[in-house]
């Protein structure tokens, strides 16, 4: 379980999360939807290691932190340019994460690294190296390299808005299959995208959560479908700070 509570930060004297208070429980996807600089990447960073914090706290299970968060191979983050290392094929991109995770075993390297290709369909691009692949090969091969490490948590920063859409539609399906059991957080500002992989959505603006939304699960292109998605619109352009929608 993560539980963030009263989570404050500036960047200089601009504060950019006010009180953040979130819970994602054990095997729940949850999608962070805003505008651009409501503050979603910021709280990824923040969770990911990569950022510190003013005050408040941030528990994963029942270890509490303040200020900062050591890193873990239990979480792992995909950002949206996927930063794979260049000079690497597909596969020791993966061998790599793992040698730094402390695996050592050439047979398990080997192992765990095909398993995991082969997973996001990938098998018989192995040897190939990002710059010969397509964004969405590479953003597959990110995936999996975050999945070899087995973490408890995944959070994914806009990881397939430089996909086009059919490439898109397809991951997204498959992250769903691929995460089950696990904790996720996704960063997006597609309204469509968080309908459809969201358990729960929590609706940022200007560096506050304005609103959450349990399990919206509705046919796309339906009239109740585009009633959410107008709601939706509203909150993250701050049309309105509040709706009562019930689900
Ligand atoms: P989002 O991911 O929702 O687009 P961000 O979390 O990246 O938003 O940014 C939230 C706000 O924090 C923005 O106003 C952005 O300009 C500001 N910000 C983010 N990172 C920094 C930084 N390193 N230094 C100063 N301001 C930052
Ligand atoms: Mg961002």
């Amino acid at each position: 379980m993560i539980e963030i509570s009263n989570l404050k930060k500036s960047f200089k004297d601009i504060c950019v999360l006010h009180d953040i208070n979130l819970r994602v429980d054990d095997g729940e996807f949850c999608v962070l939807l805003g505008a651009s600089g409501s503050g979603k990447s910021t709280i990824l960073k923040i969770l990911s290691s990569l950022e510190s914090f003013d005050s408040g706290s941030i528990k994963f299970d029942n270890s509490e932190f303040k200020n900062q968060i050591p890193s873990s191979k239990d979480r792992q983050i995909i950002m949206q340019h996927y930063s794979l290392m260049p000079w690497l094929n597909a596969e020791d991109n993966i061998k790599f994460a793992l040698k730094c995770s402390g695996i050592k075993d050439k047979n398990k390297l080997e192992n765990i690294s095909k398993k995991y290709l082969s997973l996001v369909g990938l098998g018989n691009i192995s040897k190939k190296y990002p710059h010969s692949l397509s964004g969405g090969q590479c953003q597959r091969v990110a995936i999996a390299r975050a999945l070899a490490l087995d973490p408890q948590v995944l959070f994914l920063d806009e990881p397939f808005s430089a996909l086009d859409p059919v490439v898109r539609a397809n991951l997204q399906n498959e992250l769903k299959d691929l995460t089950k059991n696990k904790q996720v957080i996704f960063v997006t500002h597609d309204i469509d995208e968080a309908i459809l992989l969201g358990d729960k959505i929590v609706v940022l603006h200007n560096g506050k959560i304005i609103k959450e939304i349990k399990n919206p699960k509705f046919t796309p292109n339906t009239p109740k479908y585009f009633e959410l998605k107008s709601v939706i619109y509203k909150l993250i352009n701050g049309e309105v700070d509040n709706i009562e929608y019930m689900i």
